[in-house]
């Protein structure tokens, strides 16, 4: 996969500042320090895209951006462009905070997972090293009750061992009632292209 285009779109809290409905959405959520910048980056194959999430007044706002991917084929030929958004959600960080900030961050996600006509997959990172937490627990479940089955990442997974890698994720998955966790490292670029494609089928992009 090569991306080819990786725009910042914009920043938006609240419907009405959301960037026109276009090309399918794959948002991301997780516990802050989980990894979700370095993952996006990844993903986009930009060093720094993420960094407008983390801007000072942008971390506690969605953060739209949109990516064109071009897929090689094995003879090396180009299939046409496909264009997906990413959507940075902000961390749950926030909701330990206090009361009123909590009540805005549910009810701004709330409204964005189960409203946004373009939403087509929903990614919860959790560490893969320390597996899901409370919080984790609850954001899954949540997003389930809205109708958004969410593909569940572990992140960092350099940090475990090669040969304890399996056994963690099928014990992730088993304490979190769901069939699969997906690996992912951003630090040694592991599992990028299994992520890429399970949010293309998800999102219809890829048959
Ligand atoms: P965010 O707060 O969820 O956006 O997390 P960041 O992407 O900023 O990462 C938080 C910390 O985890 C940073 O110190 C990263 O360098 C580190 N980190 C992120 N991804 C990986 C990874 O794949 N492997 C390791 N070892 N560290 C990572």
């Amino acid at each position: 996969m090569i991306v080819t285009r990786a725009d910042f779109l914009k920043s938006a809290t609240n419907e009405g500042e959301y960037p026109e409905a276009g090309a399918p959405e794959v948002a991301f959520c997780g516990r802050s320090n989980v990894g979700k910048s370095s993952c996006l980056n990844v993903l986009a194959q930009r060093t720094h895209l993420a960094r407008v999430s983390k801007t000072p007044g942008r971390t506690r706002l969605l953060n739209f951006f949109e990516l064109d991917l071009v897929e090689e084929t094995r003879s090396g030929a180009k299939k046409p462009a496909k264009t997906v958004r990413l959507v940075d959600l902000p961390g749950y960080g926030f909701a330990s905070g206090p009361r009123e900030e909590r009540k805005r961050w549910k009810g701004m996600i709330e409204f964005y997972l189960s409203r946004r006509e373009p939403l087509r997959a929903f990614v919860v990172l959790i560490d893969g090293e320390i597996g899901p937490q409370p919080n984790d627990h609850e954001m899954i479940e949540w997003s389930v009750s809205l109708g958004k089955k969410p593909i569940v990442v572990a992140t960092k997974i350099d940090k475990l061992k090669s040969s304890r890698r399996a056994a963690a994720l099928q014990k992730h998955a088993a304490a979190l009632h769901i069939p699969a966790v997906l690996p992912f490292g951003a630090k040694e670029k592991l599992g990028v292209n299994e992520l890429w494609k399970a949010l293309l089928l998800e999102t219809g992009l890829l048959p």
